[in-house]
């Protein structure tokens, strides 16, 4: 008998366990007939800002508004420079171009693949502003370095936490601290495929410094508070309150999901060490991994993935190009070969099956299907 696929990513099992519950959410943001914004959105707020332990949450329409509104919020200039990180999702950079700031692209580090102060560094000049560490594939870029590099020479950061809510790292003086709250403004989505993900499109901005909050909250409307006045040109990017219900319920599961990511991560650990052409995720010294992605590394990427692909087993690619070597950003003069480990890892990735309710048989699947490839 043929074995049944196995998904990059099943969403319906987190549904199927959370039905009634999640059910119920809806049902009573629809008999209230308060859709956009008002208390569910400010109770999910509430709850994200005590989960973070940061003192402002603002809910705003995606991922991508998440970073766009806070750095509309710090009112660029022309040629003002924000640094972005080559590997990562488009949105980073999209953002930073559309606030009207000019993207200057950073390498990252081979073994973590997030940006370091000594990558930022690389990319600074008199005209930096601002820089997006992101937290890619759920751990944490090391914030303490980065955060002593960014106070250093005036720069504003914001993190990139979408693919990192309930992540956290020691700082360097020993304090827990979680992603997307070490920063003066932080940005998270609530895409479906985010570990905290919503039945449709939302983001939240978070925020150590209040002015900022407090520009974004109103940027989100229109650039008003109070209806009809307007000290700021902002848009429409509120997030509704059938999201903010749905992720009411799930953000009290999430830490459970991310304890089932991590277990599925520590038996690939186990089932691949011995594979010595993949590489799996490496975690830095006090950093707990939420694993949004599990990305491995290897030399023959694609051969593997079409392997794993003839048997029924899903697998993705973040990110095939790297972001200075889009089409779009051709303008910005930055060839091939400059950011030499973004590209080699737009070649060697591979992301693999991950979510929580994957199961110990076809994981083991998985690997056997990798292993079976190798020869080992
Ligand atoms: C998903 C994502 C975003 C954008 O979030 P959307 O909700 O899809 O707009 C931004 N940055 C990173 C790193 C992401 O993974």
């Amino acid at each position: 008998m043929a074995d049944t696929p196995v998904p990059l990513l099943d969403l319906t099992a987190q549904y199927r366990a959370h039905r009634q519950e999640l059910d119920e959410a809806v049902a009573r943001v629809v008999e209230s007939q308060y859709f956009v914004l008002g208390p569910e959105v400010e109770g999910l707020e509430q709850e994200m800002a005590r989960y973070l332990d940061v003192p402002h949450a603002v809910g705003v329409a995606s991922g991508t508004d998440a970073l766009l509104l806070p750095l509309l919020a710090l009112d660029p200039r022309p040629g003002d420079e924000v640094i972005v990180p080559a590997f990562t999702f488009f949105a980073t950079a999209g953002a930073v171009w559309n606030a009207g700031f000019r993207p200057v692209f950073c390498d990252v580090d081979p073994h973590t693949f997030n940006v370091t102060a000594e990558t930022l560094e690389a990319a600074r000049t008199p005209r930096t502003r601002a820089a997006i560490p992101v937290h890619l594939f759920g751990q944490m870029a090391p914030m303490g370095e980065i955060t002593a590099w960014a106070e250093s020479h005036g720069i504003t950061l914001v993190e990139d936490a979408a693919q990192a809510v309930g992540a956290r790292q020691r700082a360097p003086d020993g304090t827990p601290v979680m992603a997307g709250a070490v920063a003066p403004v932080s940005a998270f989505s609530f895409f479906p495929t985010k570990n905290l993900g919503a039945f449709g499109d939302g983001g939240m901005v978070t925020a150590r410094d209040g002015e900022l909050a407090e520009r974004v909250a109103k940027l989100r409307v229109h650039g008003g508070r109070q209806m009809y006045h307007h000290d700021m040109v902002g848009t429409n990017s509120r997030l509704d309150a059938l999201q903010a219900a749905v992720l009411r319920v799930k953000l009290r599961y999430l830490d459970g999901w991310a304890d089932g990511r991590r277990a599925n991560a520590c038996a690939y650990e186990g089932r691949l060490a011995e594979v010595a052409e993949v590489l799996t995720p490496v975690v830095a010294e006090g950093n707990y991994h939420v694993y949004n992605q599990y990305t491995i590394r290897t030399r023959r990427r694609d051969e593997l993935r079409a392997h794993l692909a003839d048997r029924g087993i899903g697998s993705g690619v973040y990110y095939p190009v790297p972001l200075h070597l889009q089409a779009c950003f051709a303008e910005l003069g930055v060839g091939e070969g400059r950011l030499p480990v973004s590209e080699q890892l737009c070649r060697e990735v591979l992301s693999l099956p991950i979510f929580p309710e994957l199961g110990e048989d076809r994981l083991a699947r998985v690997a056997d299907a990798i292993r079976g490839f190798f020869g080992t």
